[in-house]
């Protein structure tokens, strides 16, 4: 079964009406391919005012982050229902400025990806590893570990994506090679056979993430195991549309 190509734009915490506005207009007028998935996440403030724009059918709109409750007091945070409720289809967990800066662990990603799950959104989730990391060759063993814990609490990965997104990629500029890339992506897709069987493994798309760009994306397109981006800063530039329209 072909994978279809998936690229998810990560605003992180920018943008305003006026430039998600501009975001949406662009790819609401683009000329992009029919069997690609595009998937825009807006700050959660966003989510209602960007569904109510894209005109698209290959594009929807995700959260950044959701919680494991329905309902309830807990200050400040947005729920499945809610996020389901404003029209977003998909949720980012496990993103490593969420996992260092909020302090999120693998337990507690694996938790809310299960929540997120049963209760009707897809995940995309992103695992990778650190410079000291990958200097020390852990890489894998830090891949593993992060998928483990999801391993552990969901049975059905119909509606996850994975994103490897190494973090000294990450807002560097300093992409991952296609090479090394397909790589690491093979040793998921391997691990994910070992662990959940060929069907999951084959159909689970995995994307890279880590300064991709208008130029870069392109450069992947004969990588068996790279199934499309999640794409942070350049999701929010007109070179957005070229990384869609990479694999053409
Ligand atoms: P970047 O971010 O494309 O700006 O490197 C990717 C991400 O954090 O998802």
């Amino acid at each position: 079964m072909a994978r279809t190509f998936f690229v998810g734009g990560n605003f992180k915490l920018n943008g305003s009406k006026t430039s998600i506005k501009e975001i949406v207009d662009r790819l609401n007028t683009a000329s992009i391919p029919e069997n690609v998935e595009v998937v825009i996440c807006p700050p959660a403030t966003y989510l209602d005012y960007t569904v109510s724009l894209v005109q698209k059918k290959q594009v929807s709109v995700g959260a950044q982050n959701t919680y494991v409750k329905a309902s309830g007091a807990y200050t400040g945070e947005n729920s499945v229902e809610q996020l389901k409720d404003v029209g977003a289809k998909w949720v980012i967990l496990g993103h490593s400025e969420r996992r260092e800066y909020f302090k999120e662990d693998d337990k507690f990603v694996a938790e809310k990806t299960k929540f997120a799950l049963d209760n009707g959104l897809g995940v995309i989730l992103c695992i990778g590893e650190t410079l000291e990391e990958k200097k020390a060759g852990v890489t894998l063993d830090v891949v593993k570990r992060q998928l483990d814990a999801v391993i552990a609490e969901v049975k059905d990965w119909t509606n996850v994506v994975i994103a490897y997104e190494p973090i000294w990629a990450i807002g560097s500029g300093l992409a991952a090679t296609p090479e090394d890339a397909q790589e690491i992506h093979a040793s998921i897709r391997k691990y994910l056979a070992s662990k959940l069987g060929d069907k999951v493994a084959e159909e689970t798309r995995i994307l890279y993430g880590g300064s991709a760009n208008g130029k870069n994306a392109v450069t992947f397109k004969d990588k068996a195991d790279v199934d499309g981006f999640l794409v942070g800063g350049a999701s929010l530039k007109p070179e957005f549309v070229d990384i869609i329209n990479s694999r053409n």
